[in-house]
């Protein structure tokens, strides 16, 4: 039997120029006894033409946040909440403004604000109690889904994973291709590619159906357009077709699995601080035995966009890092399960794992 039954963003904003909307939006929320919106925005846009159009009432809290180093933490959630309950008491909502980071801050931020406790304690699938205050998100560079899933990834003292639960899921988003226009090109790539790669691994594997398959293939021609089309590149029309195939990317994987590639980004990530998406283009260059066609098309994208990928890093690694990545994709046991089968132990050997780390 297959049973796959998740909560859906519950209302999706589409077209340029949406963002005009966000003030409009939010009213409806705000009440007498709550008004206050908490903004958490990417802080490249201080100073922005974008943030003179922050919708902001007296009393808003707004909060510029640097997505350019670590990845969130456990303990950044936990002091944004205890600041935002101590300076406003419980806001109306909270708005994500800004890429996968801010997104993952917004939707943690907006659990935690009715969670007690350390948002470590709820590392993991449905152990969040309570839902949370209403939380909107507006993806500023596209690729990563994290607009759409139900997953708020974080890293804690112990491991890296999501609060994942219905409740993490968006109330609102607002998908305006505009915002993702001044995404430095790397960005633009690496996290593309991180759509391109859900769906290539949601696609291939034994999880593989047509509900997420049906959203792969359009997520899949949208990329090619972006990326290996005749008029590739960061062009207000690819804007659209790459905001789009980010959220069906996101859908293809919540209905399926992903694979080799995020079992062995997690590892990298959580030994070397990796960012998500240019650990995921690391890595992928070097699966052409799991995913060949894929990694062969993969491999065109970056020619043509004369994107640089890292090689010869493995040669700076310690026994004891790698030991260490190792453990952490083994225990990854879902996606090993998805990409090779029930059986993923009898195919798989640590040897096997170290020695496409050591081609890294
Ligand atoms: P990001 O949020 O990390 O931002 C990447 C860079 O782009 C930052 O320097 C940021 O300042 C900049 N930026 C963002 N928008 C910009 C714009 N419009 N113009 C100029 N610069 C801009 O990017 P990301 O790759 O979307 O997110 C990565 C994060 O997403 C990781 O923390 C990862 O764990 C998380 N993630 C979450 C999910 C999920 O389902 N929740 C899935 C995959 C990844
Ligand atoms: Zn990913």
């Amino acid at each position: 039997m297959m049973f796959k039954n998740f909560k859906s963003v519950s209302k999706c904003a589409y077209g340029r120029g949406s963002f005009n909307k966000l003030g409009e939006i939010l009213a409806e929320k705000r009440t007498p006894e709550s008004s206050v919106m908490v903004f958490l925005v990417d802080d490249y846009f201080l100073g922005k033409e974008l943030a003179q159009r922050l919708p902001t009432q007296a009393g808003d809290m707004i909060e510029y946040i640097y997505a350019g180093g670590d990845e969130p933490k456990t303990s950044q959630i936990d002091e944004l909440r205890d600041r935002i309950l101590q300076a406003y008491g419980m806001p109306a909502g909270v708005v994500g403004i800004g890429g996968g980071s801010v997104m993952d801050i917004a939707k943690a931020t907006a659990l935690m604000l009715t969670n007690e406790g350390s948002s470590v304690q709820y590392q993991g699938l449905n152990l969040i109690k309570k839902p949370g205050v209403y939380h909107v998100g507006i993806p500023t560079i596209s690729g990563t889904g994290a607009e759409v899933s139900m997953t708020a990834v974080l890293t804690g003292p112990t491991k890296k994973l999501g609060l994942k639960c219905d409740w993490t899921v968006f109330d609102q988003i607002i998908l305006d291709p505009d915002l993702i226009h001044s995404v430095p090109r790397n960005d633009w790539f690496y996290t593309g590619m991180d759509t391109y790669i859900h769906c290539i691994e949601s696609m291939t594997g034994h999880l593989k159906n047509t509900f997420s398959e049906a959203y792969g293939y359009k997520a899949l021609d949208l990329c090619r357009e972006v990326y290996l089309g005749e008029n590739a590149g960061q062009t207000p029309s690819n804007d659209e077709k790459l905001m789009v195939a980010s959220y069906f990317g996101g859908l293809s994987l919540t209905y399926s699995e992903v694979g080799v590639c995020h079992a062995l980004s997690y590892g990298l990530s959580y030994v070397f601080g990796t960012r998500h998406c240019f650990a995921n283009c690391i890595i992928f260059n070097v699966l052409e035995d799991f995913y060949p066609e894929g990694v062969a098309e993969f491999k065109e994208m970056v020619r043509k966009n004369d994107i640089f990928i890292p090689q010869n890093l493995a040669k700076d690694w310690t026994d004891t890092q790698i030991e260490k990545m190792i453990d952490i994709t083994w225990a990854l046991t879902h996606m090993w399960r998805h990409a090779l089968g029930e059986d993923w132990e009898k195919k798989l050997t640590r040897q096997q794992i170290k020695d496409l780390y050591l081609r890294m």
